[in-house]
């Protein structure tokens, strides 16, 4: 399937509680676009087995997050869980100058940075179809440990209450469904 024209140049983010799936609707939804950016995020968090430097994230110890900070090299940062997060701005302004279209996959704190910065993006959150389903996912992924999983799981109270603040809500029950709901509000064909 192609990215229409008229997706081109245009910022996307996409937010949602920890563990609704985010990564796995966003891989689905690059595999059918393959021109959509995705931005490789910053992170003081230690990588989980698999992920790699500089693809999943650029893992950084807290002093040089802290320089990125400081060198405004971020367009936009906040703590998540015990650890920062931020977007590095250079490549997410130059792939949108390239008219390419581009696609932030961060927290909610990120997100409401992001609709000041460019507020003629799409801002889309994706909601779990209950908070039960949402922590049998975190637990399932067996990927933190209970203390994270808890903050997680505080974090996410949170984070649902505010899908009011979004210019759509998706719900990830049915991935298919979810992709194709996302592709129609991102304008591809
Ligand atoms: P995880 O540790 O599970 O990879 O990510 C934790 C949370 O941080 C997720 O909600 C994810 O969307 C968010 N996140 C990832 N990258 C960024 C970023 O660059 N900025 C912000 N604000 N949040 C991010």
């Amino acid at each position: 399937m192609m990215t229409s024209p008229s997706a081109a140049g245009r910022l996307t983010v996409i937010t949602g509680p920890s563990g609704v799936g985010k990564g796995t609707l966003v891989a689905a939804l690059l595999k059918r676009h393959p021109r959509i950016w995705l931005s490789v995020s910053a992170t003081t968090r230690a990588p989980r087995s698999g992920e790699v430097d500089g693809v999943s994230y650029f893992f950084l110890a807290r002093e040089r997050f802290a320089d990125q900070v400081a060198a405004g090299g971020l367009l936009e940062w906040a703590e998540f869980a015990g650890n920062c997060y931020g977007t590095p701005r250079e490549p997410v302004e130059r792939h949108l100058a390239e008219g390419r279209p581009v696609l932030l996959e961060i927290e909610l704190e990120g997100a409401r940075q992001v609709r000041h910065s460019f507020p003629g993006g799409v801002q889309i959150f994706l909601k779990p179809p209950s908070f039960a389903e949402l922590e049998r996912r975190i637990r399932g992924r067996g990927t933190d440990g209970e203390e994270a999983i808890v903050r997680r799981l505080e974090r996410a109270q949170v984070e649902l209450k505010a899908e009011g603040e979004f210019d759509a809500v998706l719900v990830n029950g049915d991935l298919d469904q979810a992709l194709n709901e996302l592709e129609g509000l991102m304008g591809l064909g």
